[in-house]
């Protein structure tokens, strides 16, 4: 029989459809009984920017999962080796065969892993901006200004393009499924450029909203038609006002009232990297805890390299874990050698109180 014989063809879906629900209906076990024996998440935040970060990873897997880690977030960005759009791979990139052997040694240690893909903002760093901007100007937030990202933080997308969405929506699709992703985190932390005059489809309008409506489309995407769970960073849904945060871990450009806004199924990130002391008012407590599990959000407490600050957040954290708050997140951000990672003492002690 020729292979594009008819029979062989429908004889051939066939087999790969079965194959395919099979993988699925495997996935969705998997993850049911992670859910069931879990129900407190000590993650690990790694950035993966080469395939090499990828294998260090997968050599530590074990001892993480050993000292307690059930979470894996992998930030991967455009450092993957997108088919559908493949002028969107930045420098060394995961294979899909790199994404599926993670997976998959994760998945033998009982460990979620859950990559990342920085929605909005952050698409650019220093000198560089990311090929999403860099080949789409029409999507940037700020076009045409601020040459070499000069005065700047980050590059934003605009939220508001009518094309822009499509794009990521494909680039997530990718990676979700070559992690075999039963959740996506989407980043959208430090946007400060947002809502700008700048922008011919932004100019006026209310930053809050727009945030919102950037959430909003990436949960009807991710959530309603891929049935992922979805994570961010909550920064941008706190009013430095009344938190007494500064302008990195909560918002002064008028992004806080979309909390009011998006739904209640996505999984904040809360980060606190340093003491409170150092703000003016002292505020005594990370009083976003209070704040986002009140308004119905399942909290995930991210801290990183310092140990008053990593104790002090637990302290809070641990003060509403049976009012929404999973359990500890350990960011790196390149502060620890990925061999040392198991035994770094801030992921050592930001584990204990939830072990
Ligand atoms: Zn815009």
């Amino acid at each position: 029989m020729r292979f594009t014989h008819p029979t062989f063809l429908f004889t051939a879906r066939v087999i790969l459809a079965s194959l395919c629900l099979a993988g699925a209906a495997r996935a969705s076990s998997w993850i049911e009984e992670w859910r069931a024996s879990n129900p407190v998440w000590r993650g690990v935040h790694v950035l993966a920017r080469s395939a090499n970060d990828a294998h260090q990873v997968e050599a530590v897997v074990p001892a993480l999962a050993t000292n307690g880690m059930n979470v894996l977030i992998l930030e991967v960005d455009f450092n993957f080796a997108f088919s559908a759009h493949p002028e969107m791979r930045e420098g060394s990139v995961l294979t899909r065969e790199d994404a599926l052997r993670l997976t998959t040694v994760c998945h033998q240690h009982g460990v979620r892993l859950i990559p990342q893909f920085n929605c909005l903002g952050h698409q650019s760093w220093a000198k560089q901006t990311f090929p999403l901007l860099r080949l789409h100007p029409e999507f940037d937030e700020t076009p045409d200004k601020y040459p070499q990202n000069e005065g700047i933080y980050c590059r934003s997308w605009c939220p508001q393009h009518p094309r822009v969405n499509a794009l990521a929506f494909s680039l997530m699709d990718e990676i979700a499924e070559a992690f075999q992703a039963d959740a996506m985190h989407i980043g959208m932390d430090e946007v400060f450029l947002i809502a700008s005059p700048d922008c011919r489809w932004c100019r006026g309008h209310n930053p809050a909203q727009l945030f919102a409506k950037s959430i909003q489309d990436m949960h009807r995407h991710l959530v309603g038609e891929r049935h992922l769970d979805l994570l961010l960073w909550a920064d941008r849904l706190l009013d430095s006002r009344t938190m007494g945060y500064g302008e990195w871990e909560s918002a002064t450009n008028g992004t806080a009232a979309a909390i009011l806004q998006i739904p209640r199924d996505i999984i904040l990130c809360d980060w606190h990297y340093e003491t409170l002391d150092k703000y003016e008012g002292r505020p005594k407590k990370y009083g976003s805890i209070d704040e986002l599990t009140g308004h119905g959000f399942r909290v995930w407490p991210t801290g990183w390299k310092t140990m008053a600050a990593v104790d002090a957040l637990n302290r809070e954290g641990l003060a509403h874990r049976t009012n929404g708050v999973l359990g500890y997140l350990c960011s790196t951000w390149g502060a620890v050698k990925l061999s040392e990672l198991p035994n770094w003492p801030p992921l050592v002690e930001g584990f204990r109180p939830w072990r």
